[in-house]
């Protein structure tokens, strides 16, 4: 099993976001597990593969969160309003995080994660599935689009579509993950926030 470390900076002087729920950021994490073949463990270390920082700067206007595929970070808004809502704060992670694997490329379907409004549905559809797929190929057993970047980088393995047949089309016919929010209903953490 593939792991993949995190870790939780706060740049200097920031105001921690009090709206924020930082327990979200496993809970995001531990659902996109469901979808890849990895773990993703919380450290300590600073120099882990993905970090998520709680920012001092805005990244633009009214930005919840933002990533940078160059060196891994996801930065979340200081000031932007979770409402404390663990769905919201979560999914803005599994949003970010779905642009390390793919792209900068947002859906204009409200209810897809890879939507930027943060209303998200039940599941990553088929669309946020695409928008992963900057660095994508396609073959005849993988007719879905996989995040090569992300893939090559971390060696990565599609749990659910490895062995699925043409036109079977992920999530729908196969293992299905989770539903998005069963899923955070189901989340008990003890993850901590900034410290
Ligand atoms: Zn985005």
């Amino acid at each position: 099993m593939r792991e993949i470390s995190w870790v939780l900076l706060v740049d200097r002087g920031a105001r921690e976001n009090p709206t924020f729920r930082w327990d979200g950021i496993q809970a995001g994490l531990d659902y996109l597990a469901e979808y890849w073949a990895l773990r993703f463990t919380r450290t300590s270390n600073p120099r882990a593969r993905v970090k998520f920082i709680a920012s001092r700067t805005q990244g633009g206007p009214n930005w919840a969160a933002w990533a940078n595929r160059s060196n891994f970070e996801i930065r979340i808004s200081p000031t932007f309003n979770f409402g404390s809502n663990l769905l919201t704060s979560a999914t803005a992670v599994v949003h970010e995080f779905m642009h390390l694997a793919g792209g900068s490329h947002h859906s204009s379907v409200q209810k897809d994660i890879m939507s930027p409004a943060l209303e998200p549905g039940e599941q990553i559809t088929q669309r946020d599935a695409q928008y992963m797929a900057a660095y994508a190929w396609k073959g005849a057993r993988r007719p879905w689009n996989e995040p090569t970047y992300f893939r090559d980088k971390f060696t990565l393995t599609h749990r659910l579509l490895w062995v699925q047949p043409p036109k079977l089309y992920f999530p729908d016919a196969c293992d299905q993950p989770r539903r998005w929010r069963e899923w955070l209903d189901s989340f008990g953490s003890s993850v901590k926030g900034p410290e």
